[in-house]
């Protein structure tokens, strides 16, 4: 009996057996992300360890995202920096300011396939479990290891099941699963675990919603979060898959322990400052006065996010400032098509190019001291979207909902 990650892990180790939960495996990775931020930081690693080659030029990814365009002059030598070593090493998937979000970028250009090992050196990496990949975040030396060997150690984490049953009403979302299921099982509810989340709820959802999904599973400290690869993944990565991959599943009754939830009477949930954990069905937060409203990220800012949004908004006029960064170029470039910019800057939205922006208080629509703000992103915790700001973490729809009234309030009826 072996689960997807250690099947996952197995393979990467190159083991003639199947490891077992709690070994250490050295594991050969598939891909590895580093973004504007941690390859500063890897870079310099990287020197001081004595390195002058990267292991495979080809299979390391660098999307710059996190402060972009850059906001000074120091962001902007930095980032000069890692576009010379990207030079140096001949690093071929460089995808530079304006392309959007690392992890949204990864995986639209189909770096996260079934099966593969992917590390990236940003926590929330595990947005690729979506594609029933095993994806973990790393720190800059780790990954300065990666890009000098292609090698990680790692212990073999022990699954957690979540199977979420039922069918989600209109107008509820992956983001309020996520956040009922951070909210019950709390802040360090997985640590160290692989969580793979199975079941109709999750079957029904697009790849954007397991994305959502997945990109939470570090909140509850969960090493990987996993979705089972189907049909709808091999239909995503049609086209824009990097290399060959298979489908890699558990085997029956695999796991170490199992949560099921039930979500078809789930409302909207939100997590309020200063704890991911810190869950409410937005109805009892219904009326907390908001300044500011940010739809955007790599939980929340794909395309169909918008559409709920754009939906939400059509014909109205925003109370909240609020402001919309969609999560990548190509998410952008849709939502031009579709005429949803169009929507929503009608509305009295601001949209901002792809990038991170506010997510980690770095830049564009920073909160100031005292400020609340509405944000489909993953962390509340203080400072984060700027020093003395509240965050509410939400779905699209709450988000669109509390924009309309300027205060926090639900679309469902
Ligand atoms: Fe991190 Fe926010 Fe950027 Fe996601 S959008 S990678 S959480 S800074």
């Amino acid at each position: 009996m072996a689960t997807i990650s250690q099947k996952i892990l197995s393979r990467a180790a190159r083991l003639s057996h199947t490891a077992e939960p709690g070994e250490i495996v050295e594991a050969r990775v598939d891909y590895a992300m580093s973004h504007d931020g941690t390859s500063v930081l890897a870079i310099k690693a990287f020197r001081e360890m004595g390195s002058e080659s990267v292991w495979d030029p080809q299979r390391i990814v660098v999307p710059f995202d996190h402060i972009v365009p850059a906001n000074n002059e120091t962001a902007a030598t930095l980032q000069k920096e890692v576009r010379g070593f990207v030079k140096e090493q001949g690093i071929t998937n460089f995808f530079d300011c304006g392309y959007g979000v690392c992890h949204q970028v990864f995986c639209e250009e189909g770096f996260a396939l079934p099966g593969s090992l992917v590390i990236g050196a940003d926590s929330h990496s595990c947005t690729y479990g979506a594609f029933g990949a095993f994806g973990t975040g790393v720190g800059a030396t780790d990954m300065a290891e990666i890009y000098s060997r292609g090698r990680l150690w790692l212990k073999v984490p022990e699954t957690l099941n979540i199977e979420i049953e039922g069918k989600l009403r209109p107008l509820v979302t992956a983001k309020d699963v996520a956040l009922m299921v951070i909210g019950d099982l709390g802040a360090d509810g997985a640590t160290y675990r692989a969580i793979e989340y199975t079941g109709p709820a999750v079957e029904d959802m697009s790849m954007s919603g397991r994305m959502t999904l997945c990109n939470l599973g570090v909140e509850m400290g969960a090493k990987a979060a996993i979705v089972p690869p189907d049909q709808k993944t091999r239909e995503y990565l049609q086209g824009c898959a990097r290399e060959q991959y298979q489908h890699v599943v558990s085997d029956p009754d695999s796991g170490e322990c199992q949560r099921v939830y039930d979500v078809s009477d789930l409302g909207p949930m939100v997590a309020y400052p200063f704890r991911v954990d810190n869950v409410k069905p937005v109805s009892e937060l219904e009326g907390t006065e908001i300044d500011q409203v940010f739809v955007g990220t790599c939980t929340n800012g794909r395309l169909e996010d918008l559409e709920m949004v754009a939906k939400i908004l059509k014909g109205q006029t925003v109370k909240a400032r609020t402001l919309i960064i969609p999560a990548s170029r190509q998410v952008l470039l849709q939502a031009l098509s579709r005429g949803l910019i169009d929507i929503l800057v009608s509305a009295g939205a601001m949209v901002a190019p792809p990038g991170c922006g506010p997510c980690l208080g770095a830049h564009m629509g920073v909160l100031g001291e005292g400020e609340a703000c509405v944000s489909t992103s993953n962390r509340n915790f203080p400072g984060r979207m700027g020093r003395g700001g509240r965050v509410y973490l939400a779905s699209p729809a709450t988000a669109a909902a509390s924009a309309l009234k300027g205060y926090i309030s639900s679309a469902c009826i």
